[in-house]
C-alpha cells in the first residue's frame, strides 16, 4: 500500500443523526481506494442536550462497537483509528477533558460550528451574517478558532476557514485574520486539516484556502487531508486534488495519529 495516498481521519456515522453507512460500507470504500488507513470523527457529545446533529452521551457505547466492527472488517488491511470531530465551545473545555478520559482515543479534530449562540455553517441560520456582518462574523469565528488551537484539547484544527462555507469572504487581504490564526496553531503545536468537503458547498474551494495552507506551510504545522465523510462513498473524496493543492503549498509530509501521538509520512 502506498504510504503517499494520505489517511482519512475525518469521518461520521449515523449516530450524529445526519450521516449515513455502516462501518462495513466506509471500510470497503476505503480499500477500494487504496487508503492507508482511516478513522472516524464523530461529532462530539456534550453533557447535556444541545443540538440535533451530534451523537448522544448514552450513544457513546454505540459508537464504540462501530469502531469494533471497522476494525473488524478491516481485518488488519488497514488501521481504523478513533477518534471524535468536537465542538470548541466559547469558555468550556472541562467536558472535553472529561471526554478525552472517556476511551482510548486516537485523535480529537477541534471544530468551531459556533459564534456563541449561533450555528453559523447551519443553511438555514445564514441570516446571521448580515445581521452581525461579515468583518464581525469573520472576527468572532478567527478568535475562537485561535482560542481551540490554544486550549490544549485538540490534535488537529477542522476545516480551518470554515467561516467562509457559503461565500462570506470580506474584501481584501485576509491574512489580518489568517495570521494570528496560523500563529495560534504553530505555538500550540498541533495539526489542520485540508477538508474537501469545502468544494461541495456553495463556496466551491476545500477548507482552508491556498494562502492560509501556504502560511501554515511556512510556520511548519503538520497537516492532514481529510474528507469529512458523511456517507461510505465520501470516504477519500476529491483526495487526489487535496495533495496537489498540499504540494503547491510546499507540503511534503502529511501527519499521522495513533493514541494521540503525531507521527509523520512522506507525501510524495
Ligand atoms: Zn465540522
Ligand atoms: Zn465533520
Amino acid at each position: 500500500m502506498p504510504s503517499s495516498l494520505p489517511a482519512d481521519y475525518h469521518m461520521h456515522t449515523p449516530l450524529c443523526r445526519h450521516a449515513s453507512g455502516t462501518p462495513e460500507a466506509f471500510v470497503a470504500h476505503a480499500l477500494s481506494l487504496g487508503l492507508p488507513e482511516i478513522g472516524f470523527s464523530d461529532h462530539n457529545p456534550m453533557p447535556q442536550p444541545f443540538d440535533d446533529w451530534r451523537m448522544l452521551s448514552e450513544d457513546l457505547p454505540a459508537y464504540f462497537t462501530w469502531i469494533d466492527q471497522a476494525r473488524a472488517a478491516a481485518a488488519n488491511r488497514i488501521p481504523v483509528r478513533m477518534g471524535l470531530e468536537v465542538d470548541w465551545i466559547d469558555g468550556g473545555s472541562s467536558w472535553i477533558h472529561e471526554l478525552a478520559a472517556m476511551a482510548p482515543w486516537d485523535y480529537f479534530i477541534g471544530g468551531v460550528h459556533y459564534l456563541g449562540s449561533w450555528n453559523f455553517d447551519n443553511p438555514s441560520l445564514t441570516s446571521g451574517f448580515s445581521s452581525l456582518g461579515i468583518e464581525a462574523a469573520w472576527d468572532r469565528y478567527w478568535q475562537l478558532f485561535a482560542d481551540a488551537a490554544r486550549s490544549g484539547c485538540f490534535d488537529i484544527m477542522a476545516h480551518p476557514d470554515l467561516i467562509k462555507k457559503f461565500g462570506h469572504r470580506p474584501k481584501g487581504d485576509l491574512d489580518r485574520w489568517y495570521v494570528p490564526a496560523i500563529t495560534a496553531v504553530a505555538e500550540a503545536g498541533i495539526a489542520i486539516e485540508i477538508n474537501t468537503a469545502g468544494l461541495f458547498k456553495d463556496v466551491a474551494e476545500m477548507y482552508p484556502a491556498p494562502r492560509f495552507l501556504e502560511l501554515a506551510r511556512a510556520a511548519d504545522i503538520p497537516l492532514t487531508i481529510n474528507s469529512d465523510a458523511h456517507a461510505p462513498e465520501d470516504c477519500g473524496r476529491a483526495f487526489s486534488a487535496a495533495v496537489s493543492l498540499a504540494k503547491a503549498a510546499g507540503y511534503t509530509e502529511l501527519a499521522r495519529f495513533s493514541a494521540r501521538q503525531r507521527t509523520s509520512v512522506p507525501l510524495d
